[in-house]
């Protein structure tokens, strides 16, 4: 056995996995996630919208109502899995009680369920969508570097995570309507040095809501050289 195995299984021994939605102590080696919760999680299947990721109704149409009337500034958005209870739990036990161990259950099912169309897209870099200082300070961490650092190593394609700087924001997101997150967002992303001349990237968040955020970011790389941003998320909302 290879010394990191070793490694491995001696934390797996240590500090037994719990799973990313009940928190019970997980049977030894068993996965990433029990039983039980497994089919909760669930994946987006097709029908998607073409460009945003979002599941449709019917597979009528190639894209969902919003995308239908409005261009992205993103080559297209593609999440692993529905953001519904147990999608929650995980992004918010990982973003709010340090739950880091839950990126790998994330990594995975991107992986599992994007893997082709991520090597396909052919991206030179990847780049985690950045918090801004504060909330960098108040967490320590940020989640969608974890997320993007798994990519990285499996895709074999480089993290730049110094390119863009978030400022604070005027006010929090969630309390807004589309233009007001729009608005919100004008201007607090930049781009500190795209020297490594990136034409294509992939953007790495948790999750996909209005898509506000990756479209301002995308329009901020495009306008500073990048050609073609394809954004990869753990989950999405499903329309109204
Ligand atoms: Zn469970
Ligand atoms: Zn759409």
């Amino acid at each position: 056995m290879a010394v990191d195995e070793l490694i491995e299984l001696g934390k797996d021994i240590l500090f037994p996995r719990r799973c990313p939605v009940c928190d019970e102590v997980m049977v030894f080696r068993s996965g990433l996630i029990c039983k039980t919760c497994k089919p909760r999680v669930i994946p987006v299947r097709q029908p998607f919208c073409a460009c945003c990721g979002k599941p449709l109704i019917s597979s009528e149409a190639e894209l969902c109502k919003i995308c239908m009337v409005e261009s992205r500034a993103f080559d297209k958005a593609r999440a692993a899995v529905i953001y519904n209870d147990a999608a929650a739990r995980i992004i918010l036990d990982m973003k709010d009680n340090n739950k880091r161990e839950n990126t790998d259950f994330i990594a995975e099912c991107i992986i599992e369920r994007l893997s082709k169309e991520l090597k396909m897209f052919g991206a030179e870099g990847i780049i985690p969508v950045p918090l801004d200082e504060d909330a960098y300070m108040r967490r320590g961490f940020n989640q969608s570097e974890l997320i993007a650092l798994k990519l990285s190593k499996y895709l074999h394609i480089p993290i730049y995570n110094s390119v863009v700087k978030r400022l604070k924001a005027a006010k929090q997101q969630k309390s807004l309507d589309l233009n007001g997150r729009r608005k919100n967002l004008k201007r607090s992303f930049i781009i500190q040095k795209n020297d490594v001349k990136l034409k294509r990237v992939i953007l790495v968040d948790d999750v996909y809501t209005t898509g506000c955020t990756a479209d301002e970011l995308s329009s901020v790389l495009k306008s500073k050289g990048v050609n073609s941003v394809m954004v990869v998320t753990f989950a999405t909302g499903v329309p109204k």
